[in-house]
Parts: C-alpha cells; structure tokens; sequence
C-alpha cells in the first residue's frame, strides 16, 4: 500500500458517507425500513410519491441526526429546514429527493483517528438528512424497481479533503461506524448498504498549494473494495498525469470483481439539482432544552471507553482499540470482566480465538452471540487449576459454535487437569524410564531436552496435566 510515495506526488481525499438510519419507520411516511422484505411491500402514497400527499417529519430522525452531529463534534443547527433536490430518474418517483443544502443539521465537526504518524484530526464539513431512494434491479427484458428502499432515513456525512491514504480513509470510516453504532444511530451494515462511502480523490505535486481535478468514486460495498478502489484512483490519476493528460471530473464506479474502475458519467455541481427549499415541510426548531436532553442520552464512546480500559483495566492501547472497535463486542468485555474479575483473560480470549472464529465465519463483532457467564466460567477454570489453557480454548470453541455449559463439559468429558499427585509421579518416572537418551542429553547440558520430555507426559496424560508442575517434577528427579 500507498507506493505512490515515492512518485513526486501527494493524494488527497474527502468522503461523502451515507449512513442509513436504524429507525422502525421511514422519515416521512409510516412505512417500516424492515431489509430484505418482498419488493414494494413497504410502500404507501407518500413515498411512491402519489400528487397530493404531505410528508410528515419522523421525530426519531432528527433525534439520531443530532446525536451523530454531538458525538463527531458538530455545531447543531438548531433553525435547520429542508430542500429539493431535483433529478429525474427512476428510483425517485417524486422526481426529487428531499434533503438538506442551505441549513444543513450539523456543521463543522470532527472525528480523531490513528495513524502512523499518530492522532489526526479529519474535519466533518457537515450531516445532513435525507430520504434514501429506490432500488434498480436490471434484468436481461427489462429493468424493476423496488421502492422499499425509498424514503428511508439516511445521514449524509461529509467530511473535509483531510486524508491522504487508503488506510486513513479506512481508520476514519471505521471510527465512524464505531460512534454510528454506539449512539444506536444506525447498525452500518456495508453489504446491506447502510453504510455507503463515496471517494472523493485528487493528486498533486508534492509542493502544490493548488487542489488537483477530483473524481468521484462510488459502489464499493466493502472496506477492503474502498482500499482497493483508492489505490487504484490513485495510481490512474498519476499515470494520466505523467502521459501529460488532464484529469477529467468525473464520477467513477468500482467493478471490485475486476478489480477496475471505470468513468460513469462527468460529476453534476450542485447547481445542476436546481435546488430550493422543501415547502411542504415547516422548518425545524430544537430548543436547548431539548438539545441537552439529547446530549445527556449520548454513551461513554469508543475514544472514551479505550482510554478507560488502558486506565482501568491495564490493558495496551492496541487491544483496548480493538475491543472497543464494537460496542458490542465491548460489553460482552465488560460483563465477562465483572464476572470473573480477569480482564487480560478476557481480553486474550476475545481479540485471540473469537476474533478467529468470527473471520472464519465472514462475521463481524457486532453479531457476535456468545454468553459473558460462559467465557468468565472458562476463564475461572483455568485460574482454579482445573483446566489448562489448550482445553480452555478447546472449550471456548465449543461454547462459540454449540453454547455448551462449560463447567458440565469439562466434567462430563472428563477434562479436568490431573489432581493426584501420585498419579502424575508415577508417569514422570515412566516417561523418564522410556527416554534414557533425552536423559543423558539433559544431564549433559542440553537444557533444551526437557522440552520433549514434557511433551511426553503432556501427549501421556492428553494434555490435561498442568506443565509448569510437570517440568518442576522432571527438573527435580534429573537433578
Ligand atoms: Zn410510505
């Protein structure tokens, strides 16, 4: 990634990320925002725009705008309204969509993120609110169009042209998604498309004061699509230049199959969508009562809670980043903690096998199903002896897959670490017995055979005697 440091030339991108709002009903219509229903089964008048009908403002709306605006440091424009925004195509039956322009819900915010040069500040340039549109379903004969999708709530966010690399634009979205889902604002599924990012990107000469021609890229429904698309932008941008071209502005889609982009059409400026204000609906007015009722609902956020986990549970900057990357995945930390009182355990099991178990499964943190009762009983058998770290593990992965109950497991296939002493003696000398060679090589001074030896009472017992008490035992009947 980002080779093209070396080529004389600096990127720098801005983002247009739409966030589809998690309310039960649409922005202007009672119809459910339910994914995945039978086509145009969530429809009604207003939102298959039939002549006539008033849209009417979904309070839970503006509640969730506003929270996003507070959590990324926004200025809440509290006199804000509507506009049009006219175009003509068919997944838009009114012919316009309505959002925001001139008074835009939140302003001038920012979200911090990490690099590699440390905390970076990305600008938020505004959120705005708006109705998501329809969705085209081309087919050989013809093309179908399925309205559930229109009218649901989405947040524009857009933010100011403050990164400069694929892997900054991902810590930013990746932030966002955090705050998103922390605030219950929306669950930012990118394969469901409620979460969409559109790349903005232009490079110049290293020195340059001036912004190049900007692309718009569109259509990636993963991080790694948007990695990838970046890249790739990059790299044309660059070679158009160097062959003495000029960029055009255009908007752009990415084939990530192909692994392509490809021009769709020149990018439209806002004077193109002739827009003017929405007159069908009154304009909004949050009182400061209710701005601050709003603020007291916002959660401990993912910045905040990280610094606490390092603070309070001991744990490095890195893991407490990974844990709270879900606010999920942050609470099944927090519980199992309170339960067993182990929060490095925790923690290892967590960012450790489930982080493994998940990626196997093309799952994310957030639909993570896993009892903190049953992950703190794991980790207190371990602390009391009873099972070692390799059966814990073999346990975890049965409680990740099955829900199993751990403590009746370990009993009832006999899993529990050897208690008799005597027992464990007894196979010490057998095994010391058996290998008179790896003896000798120990006595002599090769320290390292006594690996070996206890890797033959571990494989005699099936791994359920404790290993640190093995190698004390041998260390003391090889002198
Ligand atoms: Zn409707």
């Amino acid at each position: 990634m980002s080779g093209y440091k070396n080529t004389g030339y600096e990127v720098v991108i801005g983002l247009e990320v739409h966030v589809e709002l998690n309310t039960a009903t649409k922005i202007f219509c009672n119809c459910s925002t339910a994914f995945g229903a039978a086509p145009n089964t969530h429809v009604c008048p207003v939102c298959t725009g039939m002549p006539g009908v008033l849209p009417v403002m979904n309070r839970m709306v503006l509640e969730k705008a506003v929270k996003a605006g507070l959590a990324t440091n926004c200025t809440i424009t509290q006199q804000c309204k509507f506009d049009r925004k006219n175009y003509f195509y068919p997944d838009l039956p009114k012919a316009y969509q309505t959002s925001q322009l001139y008074l835009p819900i939140c302003r001038n915010g920012y979200v911090e993120i990490d690099t590699a040069d440390g905390t970076k500040q990305v600008r938020i340039h505004q959120i705005h609110m708006e109705e998501d549109a329809g969705k085209l379903i081309h087919g050989d004969a013809a093309t179908l169009i399925d309205y559930n999708r229109c009218g649901v709530p989405l947040l524009e966010i857009v933010s100011e042209p403050d990164m400069c690399s694929a892997e900054e634009v991902l810590a930013y979205l990746e932030k966002l998604k955090a705050t998103m889902e922390y605030l219950n604002v929306s669950d930012c599924k990118m394969q469901e498309g409620s979460m969409r990012a559109d790349v903005n990107l232009s490079v110049r000469r290293v020195g340059d004061t001036e912004l190049g021609t900007r692309t718009e890229t569109k259509n990636m429904n993963s991080f790694k699509a948007i990695a990838r698309a970046i890249e790739y932008e990059i790299f044309r941008q660059i070679e158009v230049l160097e062959d003495g071209g000029t960029i055009r502005q255009e908007t752009r889609r990415w084939d990530d199959n192909k692994g392509v982009g490809y021009a769709m059409r020149s990018k439209e400026d806002a004077h193109d969508y002739r827009y003017f204000p929405e007159p069908d609906l009154a304009p909004i007015n949050i009182s400061d009562e209710t701005l601050e009722a709003i603020r007291g609902t916002i959660p401990e956020l993912p910045d905040q809670k990280r610094a606490r986990y390092v603070e309070e549970y001991k744990l490095s900057a890195y893991d407490a980043g990974q844990l709270t990357r879900s606010r999920h995945l942050a609470e099944i930390f927090e519980q199992t903690v309170r339960l067993c009182g182990q929060p490095k355990e925790a923690a290892n099991f967590l960012l450790g096998d489930c982080m493994r178990l998940l990626n196997q499964d093309g799952k994310e943190p957030a639909e993570l199903r896993l009892a903190p009762e049953k992950l703190a009983e794991i980790i207190k058998l371990v602390q009391a002896g009873s099972i070692n770290k390799t059966t814990a593990k073999a346990v975890f992965e049965k409680v990740y897959a099955e829900d199993i109950d751990p403590v009746a497991y370990v009993k009832e296939n006999g899993l529990e670490m050897m208690s008799d002493d005597g027992e464990l003696d007894q196979l010490v000398a057998d095994i010391i017995a058996a290998n008179p060679k790896s003896v000798a090589d120990y006595q002599s001074g090769k320290k390292a055979a006594i690996g070996f030896l206890v890797g033959q009472v571990m494989k005699a017992t099936k791994g359920k005697a404790d290993a640190g008490k093995v190698n004390a035992k041998l260390r003391e009947l090889l002198g």
